[in-house]
């Protein structure tokens, strides 16, 4: 119930990142009301909360950026093919700045609940501190990786050195010379942080689990004449982005990896290697993604490589994933595999000594005690549902999204879900969001978001609601899909196998950027088809 102290705006977005932001702005460009909720103190979202040693985007820059603005594009001067996270904060603050978003930027506050009334169609945003917004309109622009998680061992209190997760980093930094060091997790975040740990520590012990695969990025300043070619060819490029499999555009592959010679297809592999590109590696061939044969041509070569890179053999071995290459997330690196010809780096399998607990001095596997002046954990997140599930959402009739999503996330295009009319998602579950450069799919959705209520508008129409038949068969394509991929064969957090308990339904959409968007513009085309509409 709101009551009179209660503020109304026409939109509650929830969340300042990239996708937060750019749909403020839109709202407001179109005239609406709307307020930002933000727990962080700044602007930047993943880029504002993950200061972790090493941290870098792994799209290049110059495709890593917003397109809605021509100023924006041509005015800000990145400076590495691979931006650094302070370089990316830099970016987000720049765009908060020039479009004047943080007036309307609520930060350091949490949303933590928020009902729909049926009987005046709108809801009503509640925050830690008590205070309650009812708008028309809310958006969860929450991001896909931001509900951090710690690895479910005992003892994780008992440490009496200093921990850190890699999604919560101190912003003054850590100073790791003359520590010893234990870090968990060998995911993207494990595998940047290592090796710039590794310089600093005295000793850095690794616990690795699953081991990933890692292409070296070879990351470099970026060219004058670069910049200034896609400066002039922008337009170009960003159709070419939206139209790509992955946001990222590259030739698309023409043949099996079984049906060329071994000696070309090790050389096709090796270009994408040295190319710095991890969809150039996924990309390589055409069924890389779907065939246990083909995708087990680009396992073993990345095997080769890795034994080639890394000394100890044993090592290597341990190293070395067994999973198809592609169906977890494949990291970009830099100095990653060298970084184990160290002498002060020791790689532990705790695939062979399982973790036991945290100990006061620090971790403890089946087979031995290793103390610790400082335990990095870089173990990941409750992906893509954590940061929507973690706020009470009650849709019609009191309608729990916990609830409703405890079998797996079921939504329509992962923008919105039946039983919540006027609730969209930002690259939710059932969209292609991590399957894709995140920056071109946010924009995609937050067009979409900001076209239909401005259509909603003009009709004085008041809710949007996906329909329960168009959601299950939504849900059915997007599980279809998947089920032609060889993606349900790890235990990644594509698949929720990361977090105990959590069902195991693969959270994407697999389908490529372009087949989606193509899917969204024909669903607004024909007056929001599979949502319905209502005074
Ligand atoms: P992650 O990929 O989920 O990796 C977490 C790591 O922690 C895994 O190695 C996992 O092992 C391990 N782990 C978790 N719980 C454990 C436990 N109880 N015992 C032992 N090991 C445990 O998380 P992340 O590295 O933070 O990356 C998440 C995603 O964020 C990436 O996949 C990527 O999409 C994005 N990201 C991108 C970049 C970039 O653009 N460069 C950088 C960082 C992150 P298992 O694999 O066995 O579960």
């Amino acid at each position: 119930m709101s009551d009179s102290t209660t503020k109304t705006v026409d939109a509650v977005i929830v969340g300042a990142g990239f996708s937060g932001m750019y749909l403020l702005h839109r709202l407001r460009e179109m005239g609406l009301k709307a307020v930002v909720f933000e727990a962080g103190t700044d602007v930047g979202g993943t880029w504002y909360w993950n200061r972790y040693p090493g941290a870098r985007v792994d799209v290049e820059s110059l495709a890593y950026s917003y397109s809605f603005s021509n100023d924006l594009e041509q005015e800000f001067e990145w400076k590495e093919r691979y931006p650094t996270q302070p370089e990316i904060l830099k970016y987000a603050r720049h765009v908060a700045d020039r479009f004047d978003l943080r007036k309307d930027i609520v930060f350091r506050t949490r949303v933590t609940a928020a009902t729909y009334n049926d009987d005046s169609r709108d809801w009503l945003i509640r925050t830690e501190y008590g205070e309650a917004v009812t708008a028309r309109w809310f958006v969860m622009a929450t991001g896909c990786l931001s509900s951090s998680k710690m690895p479910e061992i005992p003892g994780l209190a008992a440490f009496k050195g200093a921990t850190y997760h890699t999604a919560h980093w101190p912003h003054e930094g850590v100073d790791f010379t003359g520590q010893r060091v234990g870090i968990i997790g060998t995911g993207s975040s494990g595998v940047q942080s290592i090796p710039v740990i590794a310089e600093q520590a005295l000793d850095l012990t690794v616990f690795q689990r699953t081991p990933s695969y890692s292409l070296p990025a070879r990351n470099r300043k970026l060219r004058p004449q670069e910049v200034a070619d896609m400066k002039a060819r922008y337009p170009e490029f960003r159709q070419e982005q939206r139209e790509s499999g992955a946001g990222v555009p590259v030739p698309i592959p023409t043949r099996s990896a079984l049906e060329v010679a071994d000696a070309e297809r090790d050389s096709i592999y090796e270009q994408a290697w040295e190319s710095g590109s991890l969809v150039n590696l996924l990309s390589s061939f055409t069924d890389l993604a779907v065939s246990q044969d083909a995708n087990d041509t680009a396992k073993r070569w990345i095997h080769r490589k890795i034994h080639e890179i890394v000394a100890d053999q044993a090592v290597a071995d341990d190293l070395c994933p067994e999973y198809p290459f592609g169906t977890k997330r494949p990291c970009l690196d830099t100095n990653y595999f060298e970084t184990y010809n160290r002498p002060n780096v020791h790689l532990v399998n705790l695939q062979r000594t399982p973790l036991i607990e945290v100990t006061e001095k620090g971790i403890r596997t089946s087979e031995r005690e290793y103390e610790f002046d400082v335990i990095v954990y870089a173990t990941g997140f409750d992906a893509m549902t954590g940061s929507l599930t973690n706020v009470d959402i009650r849709g019609r009739d009191g309608l729990s999204l916990r609830e409703t999503w405890r079998a797996g996330p079921r939504t329509y295009l992962g923008i919105g879900s039946a039983g919540f009319p006027n609730l969209f998602m930002i690259t939710g579950p059932g969209s292609p969001s991590v399957l894709s450069n995140m920056v071109v799919s946010i924009e995609q959705h937050v067009d979409f978001v900001a076209d239909a209520i401005g259509h909603l508008r003009e009709q004085g129409l008041a809710t949007i609601e996906p329909t329960a038949e168009a959601q299950d068969a939504w849900v059915d394509h997007v599980n279809e899909i998947a089920s032609h991929t060889l993606y349900p064969k790890a235990n990644s957090w594509y698949m929720g196998a990361n977090v105990p308990g959590k069902p195991r339904v693969f959270m994407p959409y697999a389908g490529g950027v372009g087949e989606y968007r193509k899917k969204c513009d024909e669903v607004a085309a024909k007056g929001y088809e599979g949502f319905a509409l209502a005074f």
